[in-house]
């Protein structure tokens, strides 16, 4: 068969190497100057140093398939993301810890003691929580929700916490020992020479050709027995049914000489600081010595249409839609839609390459038992 995949991300690098494995010729379209979708990681020509350039990408997974799959590609070295907060004119650890709670709060509490503490704050009387903000003040009480959620949330989401469900907080944990790793995972890790290089080793096959400044266009598909899309899903369907709401971000560059930081990334929980975080790019490579240092200021903000799409809204108004463009899609023969932008969820990149794997085998099953192939393995909503 005669493959067209559509952008060089994770998906589409994952996929056309299982098909390109399983003897099929893959062809890819992206639009950028590069490959590697937003996991593009490029040496700053000054310093040196290793700049993710579309934000931060920490390697985070449980899932051993995955972790064995990315490591054939690339070496990859022991990383941990500790990520700090400064709020109210002081620094504390994330997510929040014993240590977090200690600090707050001037005392020297044991995790049993630190546990009845933070249940004494918290708004039992919320039985069911629905929103953001009433999940923060049932899971943490008021005064941990102020400094760490509230403000660092506004600026993110743009919106007030009460507008935003609570699944997006059931994701954070509160440790009640003094665990700062941010994540939770079995593997972790960083790619020795950036996540380009690791998909530029995907894509190092002979039946895959890449194009680089080849936006996708529908005549293109006519010569191809299936197309992979992982553009945005609205779109592909030129926005017939209005634009899928997205929050982008905008990265305010500096250098710096020597150490800026002292850490990867400094979240700023307070409203009146504009930004929500500081990265600074060498710390993702402790393993590396630079003497300059490439930081990016991030700010949150509503995407337009000439944006880079970073996270789905989601809200009821959004999923209105998603569920036109859905019916949609169900109805287009030869086209499968994938990753973050073609099923408008957020995926980290192990989930991605997880669900990448999947696709490419679940195609290759459709095509050889006969049947049409789907336009979602994975369904958006
Ligand atoms: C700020 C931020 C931080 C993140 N941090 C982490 C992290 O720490 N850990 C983690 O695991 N995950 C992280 N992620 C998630 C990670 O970025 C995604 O999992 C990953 O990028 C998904 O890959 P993809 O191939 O689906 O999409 P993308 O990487 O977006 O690739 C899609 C590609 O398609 C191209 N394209 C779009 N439309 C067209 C068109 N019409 N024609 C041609 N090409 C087109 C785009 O240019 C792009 O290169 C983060 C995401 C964001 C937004």
């Amino acid at each position: 068969m005669n493959v067209l995949m559509v952008g060089a991300g994770f998906s589409s690098a994952v996929i056309g190497r299982e098909l390109a494995e399983a003897g099929h010729a893959v062809t890819i379209v992206e639009q950028r100057d590069h490959i590697a979708g937003n996991c593009h990681t490029e040496r700053d020509p000054d310093t040196g140093v290793m700049v993710h350039v579309y934000g931060p990408h920490i390697f985070h997974t449980d899932d051993r398939e995955v972790w064995e799959y990315v490591q054939r590609f690339s070496t990859f070295k022991p990383y941990e993301n500790r990520v700090k907060s400064t709020v109210g004119g002081s620094v504390y650890s994330l997510p929040i810890n014993l240590h977090t709670i200690n600090q707050f709060f001037g005392k020297t509490l044991r995790p049993e003691e630190a546990r009845a503490f933070i249940e004494a704050q918290a708004a039992t009387h919320i039985d069911d929580p629905q929103t953001f903000e009433e999940q923060g003040l049932r899971f943490v009480g008021p005064e941990l929700y102020q400094a760490f959620f509230h403000g660092y949330t506004t600026k993110q989401w743009g919106c007030h916490p009460s507008a935003l469900p609570a699944s997006i907080l059931k994701r954070l944990p509160v440790r009640f020992n003094y665990n700062d790793n941010y994540f939770f995972h079995r593997f972790q890790g960083m790619p020795e020479h950036g996540y380009t290089a690791l998909v530029e080793g995907i894509l190092d096959h002979p039946g895959i050709r890449v194009h680089l400044e080849t936006p996708f266009e529908a005549a293109m598909a006519r010569d191809y027995d299936h197309v992979f899309y992982s553009g945005p899903l609205d779109g592909y369907f030129d926005y017939s049914e209005g634009r899928l709401g997205y929050r982008t971000l905008d990265f305010e560059r500096f250098t710096h000489h020597g150490d800026y930081q002292g850490c990867a990334v400094m979240n700023y929980g307070d409203e009146s600081v504009p930004y929500t975080r500081i990265t600074e790019h060498k710390h993702f490579s402790p393993w590396e010595q630079h003497d300059g240092s490439v930081c990016y200021k991030e700010y949150s903000r509503a995407c337009g249409p000439d944006d880079i799409p970073y996270y789905p809204i989601r809200l009821v108004d959004e999923k209105a839609m998603l569920a036109r463009y859905v019916e949609k899609a169900e109805s287009t023969a030869g086209v499968t839609f994938v990753g973050r932008l073609g099923t408008y969820r957020y995926l980290d990149m192990d989930v991605t390459i997880r669900e990448a794997l999947d696709v490419a085998r679940g195609f290759l099953e459709h095509r050889r038992d006969g049947e049409p192939v789907p336009a979602f393995f994975k369904a958006p909503l």
